[in-house]
């Protein structure tokens, strides 16, 4: 069932690779049927390599479905984030070195790039370290996202989310663009320009209307 859904989520996988999202098989992609099933990337396998059956499907519990490889170690955590964000039905989980590399420098990437509004809301939180596997890696984005569509995981990666898989491609891609550009900046002056909240409210704004 949902092959369409399961090439989008390969087709996604194989982009945050391109972007140097994540290395090899790091990372994971999942996202919520509106009948409310999740499909999910399984463990430890390379996105290129992947075909349709090697997708999984759970439920909201995490009881598998369909599929016979092991799912992501990261399904406990992947659940935990459906079952408590209602509106989000795509969740992609990188390695992304940039914004990772903010995370051990700060407690919050501000939001310094339009782009950066435009396709995660604003400034991105740094959530304390949680062990990779861990159900708390799942807590702590529900606990700091907030109204954004990112969070950064303290010596880890990223998680983002969104309506549909492209929404969440996009929060992590312009994520880990802003956070180059951040590093940037920073590597000159600790004095970093940053958006206005006005500015970041006309931002969002923009892109809310942006292709229609
Ligand atoms: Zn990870």
């Amino acid at each position: 069932m949902f092959e369409q859904e399961k090439r989008k989520i390969i087709e996604t996988g194989i982009k945050i690779d391109r972007y140097g999202l994540i290395a090899l098989s790091g990372g994971n992609i999942s996202c919520r049927m509106p009948t409310g099933e999740i499909l999910l990337t399984p463990s430890g396998m390379i996105y290129e390599e992947l075909t349709e059956k090697d997708i999984l499907v759970a439920d909201i519990n995490g009881k598998i479905l369909e599929g016979k490889r092991r799912p992501s170690v990261d399904t406990l955590a992947l659940i935990y984030i459906y079952s408590n964000m209602p509106k989000v039905n795509a969740v992609i989980h990188t390695h992304q070195p940039y914004a990772t590399a903010v995370g051990l420098i700060a407690d919050e990437l501000p939001c310094i790039l339009t782009t950066l509004a435009n396709a995660v809301k604003g400034s991105v939180k740094v959530c304390p370290f949680s062990s990779a596997a861990n159900i708390q890696m799942g807590k702590e984005t529900v606990k700091n996202i907030g109204d954004k569509l990112a969070v950064i995981l303290k010596n880890h990666g990223v998680i983002s989310v969104g309506i549909d898989l492209k929404q969440a491609l996009c929060a992590c891609v312009y994520l880990e663009e802003a956070a180059k550009t951040y590093l940037a900046a920073r590597a000159v002056t600790a004095d970093i320009a940053q958006l206005t909240e006005k500015q970041i409210i006309e931002a969002v704004e923009v892109f809310n209307h942006y292709g229609q």
